[in-house]
This record gives C-alpha cells, structure tokens and sequence, in this order.
C-alpha cells in the first residue's frame, strides 16, 4: 500500500517514518501529480494558513477534491485538521472544507500551548499517549461524523467515512497504532467505485 504525506510545510518526516513503522510505503508530495501514486494522503501539522496558501500555489486545493471525490482517504493532524474543516471560527473562509466540522484554531490558549494526555480512542485498544502542541479543537460535527475522542468533555479526533481528523500529533511518539488505524481505512476504500 503506497501512501502519501503533504510536504509543503510542516511534520512530514515524522509521519513518513511511522506510516512505515506501520506497514506502508510512505512518500512525500510535492507535486499534484504524485497524488496519482497513492491511497491515501496525510496532512500534516504545521502552520495552517501557511500550508493553505502554499496548496493553492501548487494547485493542491482543486486536486485534493478529486482526490477525496476519489474516495482516497485524507488524514488531517493538528494544521492538518483545520485544512479540512467546512468551519473555522472567527472567519468566514476554509481551505479545503471538506469535512462536516467546526474548528477552533489555537483553542487551548497560551497557558497550555503545548501538553500531552493519555487519550481514549475509539477504535484503539488501550490509552494512546497524545501531544498537543497549539492545538485545533473540534467545536461542532456533522450527523455524519463519527466522534473518536474527547479531552475535557472537548472533541479532539473525528472520522467521517474516508476522512480522519486529529488535534494532536501522533507522529511525534513512537505509537504507530493511530496510522495503523488510517492506513486500515485506506484499505477498506481502495478498489471502491468511485462517482
Ligand atoms: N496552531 C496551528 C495552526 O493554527 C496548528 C498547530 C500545529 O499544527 N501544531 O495552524
């Protein structure tokens, strides 16, 4: 399973070497055309107006609508998330917008920019240990939207069929089961018929 991660800004070696670590053949995307190389897309954190504006240059933000038009899944992290939200608060534009949920950047504030928790995650055995670094919060979700973890009685991952979204950074422990977990949603997508 060959699998990709955006490299425009941001933690790209980091999840490289654990979407390997959890089985897959990892590349970094550069270009619009390699997407046609992969199954799946991670988006990672970084700065999000920063990546956003960097994926309109290269012509990521029309491709990436193909891409998920495609079924291809797309997991978002930390920046990552905010590029797929339909919602973000405090301004009236999104980047991709292509997951049914309301996000608040930098939600935690300066007394807690960076902190790490064992979280509960549906779908992984046993506590995983997250790190939040000016972490996104999810605020509201669709109907469609299935809620994997919360933090103080706040969202902090969500899937949406073949989206996945996360406010903490996975790729900077040595815990593949996160990306194992994407990289079993990328298998039950490929070869689905597509619109
Ligand atoms: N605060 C960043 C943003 O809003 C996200 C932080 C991160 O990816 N670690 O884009």
């Amino acid at each position: 399973m060959k699998v990709g991660v955006l490299a425009l800004q941001g933690a790209v070696a980091e999840h490289i070497r654990l979407l390997e670590q959890a089985g897959a053949d990892a590349i970094p995307v550069k270009k619009v055309s390699q997407l046609a190389e992969i199954q799946g897309l991670v988006l990672p954190g970084g700065e999000s107006t920063t990546i956003g504006k960097l994926m309109k240059q290269y012509g990521f933000d029309t491709a990436l609508q193909q891409f998920h038009q495609e079924k291809k899944p797309i997991f978002g992290t930390c920046a990552g998330m905010i590029l797929l939200a339909k919602e973000i608060a405090g301004q009236d534009w999104n980047h991709l917008g292509l997951m049914d949920m309301k996000v608040e950047r930098n939600a935690f504030g300066r007394q807690r920019e960076s902190f790490e928790v064992d979280l509960d995650i549906k779908g992984i055995p046993e506590d995983f240990r997250a790190v939040f670094i000016r972490a996104p919060l999810i605020l509201e979700v669709g109907k469609n939207v299935d809620v994997l973890a919360s933090h103080d009685g706040q969202i902090v991952a969500a899937r949406q069929d073949h989206l996945l979204a996360i406010s903490f950074h996975p790729e900077l422990t040595d815990d593949e089961r996160v990306h194992g977990y994407f990289l079993e949603m990328v298998q039950e997508y490929r070869g689905v018929e597509t619109v």
